[in-house]
């Protein structure tokens, strides 16, 4: 029998890329919007847009024409010299959060990993030496490098590589006289997810916040918010941090931000700043041409389009469907989340759902085990949400063993 191609794509893959990924079998070749093709031709609502990275969808038409247009000038010079693009976007991601300065990186892992550096170099550069150490939360995810695993709570994804950086105590995020022991005149900062994505779509709840902020007036700590996932508009605001009251000194940001090219940035106050020198981190690729001009297109989609506004009101819509979802299949226990993140919280695997939405043009993934997370791109309209959902809703009948 003939290979097909996808046939073909998969077995090269099984020989030749390290099997670092349990990937779903569909060969994705084209996407348009919150759609996406297989080889086959079949084609799929994207509830997952690339783990939250297609922000505006799929081939954007105005993203596309900036990125052509800038290929086909400059994309690479390194940071030995300056191009107009930083300076640029710097600026209006500190007019969005606050936060004066921006390092530019290539993904939400190293720039964790830059706001973990920063933190320390600062306590370092007050003369501070002993403030080393990090309070970050069980189910936190905040990437795989040895610095983010090190906050990274999950065993299965530390083990095999310990031992990671030293100093870092967990905190149960519903046990706010945990984290008052946790932190003292030696922790460097807190980190926290607004919304633990990874660990199963779980806002930080409010009494936590509330305690974090305790914390920082008694000890003077930092705060780290990994916005990498909550951030830049999935929730209807720039940041979910202020949303919950949280005054971060330090925010980690990537996915949504170059919409599909790889960029990742710390934003960091001014008084942090000033304590990094010259040589102190870097990039080569960090912050170039192409990846400033996909990130300035989407900033500017925050700034001066009414992507937070659209947000807000399709995340009420979507939240409605995913209630009334909730409603009619007992297996699922919980819908949580805000704007354009959500999880059901179910029974049984959450695989079992992922992998009947699929045949049924809908896809979505699995994460904590017991999550259905979805992820749409921001620009989603009602009339999608109202489509996948109806995919949704057939796709838990399908796993209740009913009819689709
Ligand atoms: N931080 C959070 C909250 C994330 O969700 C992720 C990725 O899922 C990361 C960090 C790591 O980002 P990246 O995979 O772009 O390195």
């Amino acid at each position: 029998m003939t290979k097909t191609f996808a046939d073909q794509v998969r077995d090269t893959e099984a020989r030749h890329v390290l099997q670092t990924y349990k990937r779903a079998p569909i060969v994705l070749v084209r996407g348009q919007g919150a759609r996406v093709w297989d080889t086959e031709g079949k084609d799929y609502l994207d509830f997952t847009s690339g783990v939250g990275v297609a922000s505006l969808g799929h081939a954007n038409a105005g993203l596309t024409k900036v990125l052509a247009e800038q290929a086909s000038t400059l994309v690479h010079t390194s940071n030995l010299f300056f191009h107009p693009y930083q300076a640029e976007l710097s600026e209006k991601l500190a007019r969005l959060s606050g936060l004066d300065r921006t390092f530019f990186c290539n993904s939400g892992t190293e720039a964790m990993e830059a706001c973990l550096k920063f933190a320390r170099r600062y306590w370092y550069t007050k003369g501070h030496r002993e403030r080393t150490r990090f309070v970050a939360l069980t189910r936190a995810f905040h990437g795989r490098t040895f610095g983010s695993l090190s906050v990274t709570a999950d065993p299965h994804y530390r083990e095999p590589f310990e031992p990671l950086v030293p100093g870092v105590t967990f905190v149960d995020p519903t046990d706010a006289s945990a984290l008052d022991a946790a932190v003292t005149d030696q922790t460097a900062a807190i980190v926290v997810e607004p919304i633990q994505g990874e660990g199963g779509v779980r806002p930080l709840p409010a009494a936590f916040v509330a305690s974090i902020r305790a914390a920082v007036a008694r000890t003077g700590t930092l705060v780290i918010a990994d916005e990498v996932q909550s951030g830049l508009g999935r929730t209807g605001c720039a940041f979910h941090s202020t949303t919950l009251g949280l005054d971060p000194d330090l925010i980690s940001i990537g996915k949504a931000l170059g919409g599909g090219i790889p960029i990742g940035a710390a934003l960091i106050r001014e008084s942090i700043g000033q304590a990094v020198a010259p040589g102190d981190h870097g990039s080569t690729y960090g912050g170039n041409l192409l990846a400033c001009r996909a990130g300035l297109y989407f900033v500017d989609q925050l700034l001066e389009g009414d992507l937070l506004a659209h947000v807000a009101a399709v995340g009420a819509h979507f939240e409605r469907r995913l209630q009334a979802i909730a409603a009619s299949h007992p297996m699922v226990s919980e819908v949580r989340g805000a704007g354009v993140i959500r999880g059901l919280e179910i029974d049984r695997p959450a695989s079992d759902v992922v992998e009947a939405a699929r045949p049924l043009g809908l896809l979505v993934n699995a994460t904590a085990k017991t999550v259905v997370r979805l992820l749409p791109p921001l620009t989603i309209t009602a009339d999608e949400i109202d489509e996948a959902m109806e995919r949704l809703d057939r796709a838990f009948t399908a796993v209740e063993g009913g009819v689709q």
